[in-house]
């Protein structure tokens, strides 16, 4: 196994993420939409950015959040959630003005699924650079953006801040481009857009996702395309088939996925992320880091809710001894 060191260690600085904290909502049996009353459970601590931190938190790795959140139990069930698991929840400032975000989430039968958000007009639409936020950016060591965070006003320019104090110091990026689509209709966001795809040391896309970044479709002429670009590694989500590495030295590693009941599939892609990220960052090889990425989305996608599967390196350890693997 070769051991390349694409991303920053875990000593120079927590990995840090920007954007929206949430509670989700779950409607406790699929159908369509919430046109009548329905049993439901939740809140559950959510959003792509705190899911992702979670799970760097909960593996070991240094880890903090640039977030809002209001002044009520929404909020406090996720900065809770995140204080416990050993995340640095310093710079989630509390809007004393706007609730915390929410999402209602009800499955359909065909697994796609039904959402009512409350983002825009809550705390999670309300972050900005004040003084924690420049506190947590200025020791930081790995900045991951999520592709989320493009829909929130204010984030870019956290975003823009973090990358000029955090390189410099020798930090390193990483791009989960998971952001609707429809956003990069904005001349300005699409800049941002491939601005990001062009510095990140580190890609993360899954399905189309690998296209809209690299600007070309098919798997093979996209991630060409984008160690064309310098990018060290592309790392691309499969779902239920796992998981591939490409890197700018020529490597391919490919990582079966765990076989796995799927009760929930919110949250994986993130989970993923953050295990990625994390192991990378601990100083662990590409094949090593992979097995972790692939546990940590499997084991989140076997228990309902988004951040509730996110694993410890002991449970993480425990998941890999005890599930099968698909054949390569
Ligand atoms: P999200 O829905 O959170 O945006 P994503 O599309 O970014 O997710 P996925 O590819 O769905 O990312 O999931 C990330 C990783 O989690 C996969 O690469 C795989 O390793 C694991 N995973 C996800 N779903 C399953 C599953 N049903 N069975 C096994 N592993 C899974
Ligand atoms: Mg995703």
């Amino acid at each position: 196994m070769t051991h390349s060191p694409h991303l920053a260690p875990d000593a120079l600085g927590p990995t840090i993420t920007i954007g929206e904290i949430l509670v989700e909502i779950m409607a406790d049996f699929p159908g369509n939409g919430f046109l009548e009353p329905i049993a439901l459970t939740g809140p559950y601590p959510s959003g792509a950015p705190a899911i992702f931190i979670d799970q760097c938190a909960r593996l070991g790795g240094a880890a903090g959040i640039i977030a809002s959140v209001g002044d009520d139990d929404f909020g406090r069930i996720n900065v809770e959630r995140l204080r416990k698991d050993g995340a640095d929840v310093s710079a989630i400032s509390v809007s004393p003005d706007f609730p915390t975000g929410s999402a209602f989430v009800r499955y359909r039968n065909d697994g796609s699924r039904d959402f009512v958000f409350n983002i825009a007009q809550s705390a999670a639409a309300r972050i900005g650079l004040d003084a924690q936020a420049r506190t947590l950016i200025a020791r930081a060591g790995h900045l991951h953006v999520m592709g989320t965070a493009f829909a929130i006003p204010g984030a870019f320019d956290i975003i823009d801040h973090a990358i000029g104090v955090i390189r410099p110091r020798g930090g390193t990026v990483s791009f989960d481009p998971n952001l609707r689509k429809e956003l990069l209709g904005h001349a300005l966001t699409l800049q941002r857009f491939q601005r990001l795809v062009d510095i990140a040391d580190l890609i993360l896309p899954s399905g189309e996702e690998l296209f809209v970044a690299a600007g070309w479709e098919g798997e093979a002429a996209a991630v060409q395309a984008l160690l064309a670009r310098k990018t060290p590694e592309v790392v691309v989500k499969r779902g239920a088939l796992g998981s591939t590495y490409f890197g700018s030295d020529g490597r391919r590693v490919d990582c079966p996925a765990f076989v796995v009941a799927e009760v929930d599939p919110t949250g994986a892609g993130d989970c993923f992320g953050g295990a990625y990220v994390t192991c990378r960052r601990l100083g662990m090889p590409v094949e090593q880091a992979l097995l972790y990425a692939n546990a940590a989305g499997a084991r989140n996608v076997t228990v309902r809710g988004p951040m509730e599967g996110a694993g410890t390196r002991a449970e993480l350890d425990a998941f890999i001894a005890a599930t099968p693997r698909c054949t390569p």
